[in-house]
């Protein structure tokens, strides 16, 4: 019998659900452990005291140790980050907690991190590994050191510079 057969049988409403989902939740939450994740897509607990980021069987070249996302299972953080956007250890993370219904959050609403970025507030960014070892600055397709949080437009410029 599947979950909402079992449910079906009980006089509780949709609300009542909702507020229990809520309750567990809470209660989940941020309670057992630090559950912030960096923006290179791995948790703030591998950065050993802001330095080194040591995900599992591979070393991430971040220094940063930029928290961005509040995560219940940080398990699904612990992946190579490829390029940007889904290519990305973060936005790799975020789609398998959805996948898995872990609860993500993020701290602050991502924003475009570019200098004098003209995208409207609000506009949709993705997290880009930069290789700022080059001049100009490009985009990278292995980990970085830096990642930012970059709007389409940017992300264009940043390709034609
Ligand atoms: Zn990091
Ligand atoms: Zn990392
Ligand atoms: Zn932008």
């Amino acid at each position: 019998m599947s979950d909402d057969n079992v449910l079906s049988s009980l006089d509780i409403s949709d609300t009542d659900i909702a507020m229990i989902e809520d309750w567990v939740s809470e209660r989940k939450r941020f309670t057992t452990r630090d559950g912030r994740i960096c923006i290179c897509g791995h948790p703030i607990t591998y950065h050993r005291s802001a330095e080194i980021c040591m995900p599992a069987k591979m070393t991430c070249p971040c220094r940063m140790a930029v928290p961005v996302l509040k995560s219940e299972d940080t398990r699904f953080f612990l992946r190579k980050t490829d390029g940007p956007g889904a290519l990305h250890a973060l936005t790799r993370g975020i789609v398998a907690s959805a996948l898995k219904e872990k609860k993500v959050e993020w701290i602050e609403t991502p924003a475009c991190e570019y200098p004098d970025c003209e995208s409207p507030e609000g506009v949709k960014v993705i997290p880009v590994p930069i290789n700022n070892t080059v001049t100009p600055p490009r985009i990278s397709y292995k980990p970085m050191r830096v990642n930012k949080f970059l709007c389409e437009t940017c992300r264009i410029r940043l390709e034609q510079q």
